[in-house]
Formats: structure tokens, C-alpha cells, sequence
């Protein structure tokens, strides 16, 4: 593994994005990564609580565009379109997101910095977050022609009114802000994110795994039995004509407002 770090002790998995020099932006090959670190923590009987954490000052800053040098981009869009896209954002932005989120054990997210767009996408499917005091949140992908990031959390986590100024205005919100919203759980102050974060996953692991994980099920139950599951789908796919919509436009998935999202990710 090159861009994601895997321990597991004490019936805790720590999960740890790996790539701070990129500020842990998602390439193709960190979420291969990320997904086999979280299928082995749940696979182990050993681990009790997963906890994903970043290194570096940034816990992720979106999905890498970028292509290394050598390295073939995993959409050709001249050959497969639209159909790529769809494709591979399925598998690994909303299906991945999906298949953490369902994963039967408690898992906590430790947020510092930036969590941008796709950062979202890596704390929101955790069922507990606890917020670095310099923890900052947005999604500004409608800067890019598009109405939000593949997993549309937004209005679950914020409500409607809220979900609808954060995307319409493309602005950041702190942990304070996260807190008051309750996408949060706690904010810690910043040296003291990954003590705090261990403190509340030990506490966690000395429950009964198996009452743990039916806990976990019925609140994502009831989540699913409000919508979430096909509201989830039903917005991917709005994030698609999204792309449809650019690609027509510009030949590319995105419209860039290159300018703006370089304000929205200082
Ligand atoms: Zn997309």
C-alpha cells in the first residue's frame, strides 16, 4: 500500500490516509486502497471499532483529477463517455461510500483541515465524527457545472434549507458550524484529535460487538426505510447529467472554474 496506512490493536482498526504532500486527494488507487483496508477491518473478529484518520494538516481535500506520469487516466473518455463516468463512480465513489457505511461495526472519522467534495464522501458514511477545532467542510462542485458531490449526504446530514445555501453558495463551514449542524459529534482541540478520537473507539470497543452492530442497523434501517438508500441512487444519477452536461459543453466531465475552486480549497 502506498497511500493509505493500516494497524490494527486492541480491537481497533486505524485506517489512515497516507498522501498529505496531495492533502490526501483521492486518486483511483488511494480508494482501492482505502476500500481493502476497510474490508479487512471488517472481516477481522478481532476489530471492534474502525477509525479513519489522515496524515498531514489536511484530512482530504476531493478527488484527484490529476494523472501521474505514466499512469493511463481510469476514464478514457474518448472510447467510453458518459458510460465511464457513470461507471466508474458507482463502483468507487457512491458504491464504496455505500459499502463503509453498511460495514457492521462502528466506525469513527477524525476530520482535521480541509474536507472538501470527495472528503465528504470518506467521513459522512462513518457513524461518528469527531472534528479537529480546525476541521473546515464544503462542497463546491457546483462551481463545476455540477449540483454536488456523488453522495449526496447534504440533506440528511444538514436538513433541506441548510443543504441547499452550503451547495448554492459553494461556501466552507468550520467544526463549530459542523458541530451546531450535528454532522459532528465532537470538537477536540486540534493536538488532541487522535487522542480523543482513540479515547471514544476504546470506549465503543468494550461494548458487545454483535449489540454494536444491530444498534448500527437499526438506525441505518430507519434511515433507509425514510428514503435514504434510493435518494442516494436517485442523486448519483442527477450527478451524472451533471457530467453529460459539461461533456457536451466542453468535451470534458467537469466545466472548470478553475479560479473559484482554488479560493474554495485555500
Ligand atoms: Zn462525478
Amino acid at each position: 500500500m502506498e497511500f493509505v496506512l493500516y494497524e490494527a490493536k486492541d480491537k481497533i482498526a486505524a485506517i489512515t490516509l497516507n498522501r498529505p504532500e496531495a492533502r490526501n486527494a483521492q486518486n483511483k488507487q488511494l480508494l482501492d486502497e482505502l476500500d481493502a483496508c476497510w474490508t479487512k477491518a471488517a472481516e477481522d473478529e478481532d476489530v471492534r471499532v474502525i477509525v479513519l484518520k489522515a496524515n498531514g494538516k489536511h484530512f482530504s481535500s476531493g478527488h484527484d483529477i490529476s494523472v501521474r506520469p505514466g499512469e493511463k487516466p481510469p476514464v478514457d473518455l474518448k472510447t467510453q463517455g458518459l458510460a465511464g463516468i457513470f461507471h466508474y463512480e458507482r463502483v468507487r465513489f457512491l458504491g464504496y461510500s455505500r459499502k463503509w457505511r453498511d460495514v457492521p461495526k462502528p466506525s469513527i472519522a477524525a476530520v482535521q483541515g480541509a474536507c472538501i467534495a470527495g472528503g465528504l464522501m470518506l467521513c459522512w458514511p462513518c457513524d461518528l465524527i469527531v472534528a479537529a477545532e480546525d476541521a473546515f467542510f464544503s462542497d463546491p462542485v457546483v462551481r463545476l457545472g455540477i449540483g454536488g458531490v456523488e453522495y449526496h449526504g447534504h440533506t440528511w446530514e444538514f436538513g433541506a434549507r441548510k443543504a441547499k445555501e452550503l451547495l448554492f453558495t459553494a461556501s466552507r463551514f468550520d467544526a463549530r458550524e459542523a458541530h451546531r449542524l450535528g454532522m459532528v459529534n465532537r470538537v477536540v482541540p486540534t493536538e488532541k484529535l487522535e487522542e480523543e478520537t482513540f479515547a471514544l473507539a476504546r470506549q465503543i470497543a468494550e461494548m458487545h460487538p454483535f449489540a454494536l452492530a444491530q444498534a448500527k442497523r437499526m438506525v441505518n434501517s430507519t434511515l433507509d426505510i425514510m428514503g435514504q438508500y434510493t435518494a442516494l441512487q436517485a442523486c448519483f444519477d442527477v450527478h451524472t447529467t451533471g457530467h453529460g452536461n459539461a461533456l457536451s459543453i466542453s468535451g470534458m466531465p467537469m466545466l472548470m472554474d478553475l479560479e473559484g475552486m482554488k479560493k474554495a480549497q485555500k
